[in-house]
């Protein structure tokens, strides 16, 4: 019989041996836990080049293990890029393409697979914890879409009374609800505990006593304006209270990995850290960076999608690499459900690459092509370095036209990442290819009824 100590030596070997082992449950499967920020730009931790916010934890995390530079959000906004996330599958295809608000009656449609799902019906425990905004309405809500527990609020913390006069003729939002299992357990949370409280509940998550692996889904508040820091971080970075912000989430992953080890589940657990979308430059000093990248959130510029990424799994991803493969956060469905040992859901269209040979250090990644959604618009496409920028209108779920009020612009985002300068003209049948693929994807993608 296998032991965990000597399933892992397997795992590195064979992806034969590792399903074989993990199917027979001859050991523990992997622990994974998800970790995922609001609003966090590319260049907003330390590891990723920022001159003042202090996260040492999140240094030593990539430091012990790979930290990614060409990784994606499959959309600019919250909502469809948790979709993406929990799907594996481009927001069109749920017909999460919006932001949800406190008005809103849709959310996860039931004929979604989400990750969580996937794992417990392998036996995994799951548990949620922090912003869902997949729909607030019970039906919605993580324990009726694969997670045996939650915690947090079920959308964003600028959704409350004091964010005025709301869409859909709802003149003012009910005070922020916090949420346990499907019920509202209070109203109006004070802001500056939600990271703090969150992390007790991870933590739970992490210490609970139980011989099955578990799967902890971490999505945070912040750095989501309005920003709130617990007391023992307000006031503290050079950054001013954004980087207090950021300096808390990064506590709160120390927190989360010092668990894990206490548990003695280290090297079985994969741990990985991203955030939903780029920073909200309107909002000044109180939104984030983007490094060098262009533009920032709500666009499909590489400011609004390219995250930071950061993945920690001792013993299986070799410490201290840096890796420029081509990823996204779909790609987590079916890279989760591999080190799970888990199937793929039957007869759902996948968006996501399995990784587990990247993360393993065996594998630089391969050429990808990745379509850049805003809404219901196909605005951009990725292929090799070659990202073209024009956009396709969809009308009544079916694409119309290609949008050609400005002319397409190309960029080498591997020598040009922040998108400065346009090289179309010089390269007429790279434009010609990608635009191709453009249309072809357009085609290709039956839109889902809109969740609004
Ligand atoms: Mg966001």
């Amino acid at each position: 019989m296998l032991t965990r100590r000597s399933f892992l030596p397997a795992l590195a070997a064979s992806t034969a041996a590792l399903r074989g082992a993990a199917l027979r449950g001859a050991a523990r499967r992997p622990n994974i836990v998800m970790i995922y920020a609001d609003d966090l730009g590319y260049g907003d931790l330390g590891c990723y080049g920022h001159p003042t916010i202090r996260t040492p934890n999140l240094d030593r995390m990539a430091a012990e293990g790979m930290k990614f530079t060409e990784w994606y959000s499959a959309a600019p906004v919250c909502t469809p890029s948790r979709a993406a996330l929990l799907t594996g599958r481009y927001p069109v295809r749920s017909g999460l393409t919006r932001v949800l608000f406190p008005y809103s009656e849709g959310g996860i449609p039931n004929s979604e697979v989400t990750i969580a799902e996937q794992l417990k019906s392998t036996g995994y425990h799951t548990a949620m914890v922090g912003k869902w905004h997949l729909g607030h309405l019970p039906k919605y809500l993580p324990t009726h879409h694969g997670f045996d527990s939650y915690f947090g609020l079920p959308y964003s913390n600028d959704m409350m009374p004091t964010a005025g006069p709301g869409a859909g003729g709802v003149a003012k939002y009910d005070p922020l609800p916090l949420i346990s299992g499907d019920q509202v357990i209070e109203r109006g949370p004070d802001q500056s505990r939600l990271t703090e409280r969150y992390t007790a509940e991870a933590l739970k998550t992490i210490r609970g006593s139980r011989t099955q692996p578990y799967f902890l889904y971490f999505a945070h508040t912040f750095p989501h304006v309005p920003l709130y820091a617990g007391a023992k971080f307000r006031g503290r970075s050079p950054r001013g209270l954004y980087g207090d912000v950021v300096e808390e989430i990064d506590w709160s992953v120390g927190q989360v990995l010092q668990a894990i080890r206490e548990t003695g589940q280290e090297r079985n657990t994969l741990v990985i850290f991203s955030s939903d979308n780029g920073p909200w430059l309107p909002r000044k000093e109180n939104g984030g960076s983007a490094g060098l990248l262009k533009e920032g959130k709500g666009t499909t510029w590489e400011g609004g999608m390219r995250e930071p990424c950061i993945a920690r799994f001792p013993g299986f991803i070799p410490a201290g690499r840096v890796s420029a493969a081509h990823g996204n956060m779909m790609d987590f469905f079916p890279t989760f459900c591999h080190l799970a040992g888990a199937a793929l859901p039957k007869g759902i269209t996948l968006d996501g690459t399995d990784m587990s040979e990247v993360l393993a250090g065996r594998s630089e990644g391969v050429e990808r092509t990745f379509y850049y959604w805003s809404g219901d618009d196909l605005r951009a496409v990725r292929k090799g370095p070659w990202k073209l920028h024009t956009a396709i209108n969809f009308s009544e779920g079916q694409p119309t036209a290609v949008r050609k009020l400005e002319k397409p612009s190309l960029f080498n985002v591997r020598t040009d990442p922040s998108e400065r300068f346009d090289v179309a003209e010089a390269n007429p049948e790279i434009v010609h290819e990608l635009l191709a693929l453009l249309e072809q994807h357009a085609a290709s993608t039956m839109q889902a009824p809109k969740q609004k």
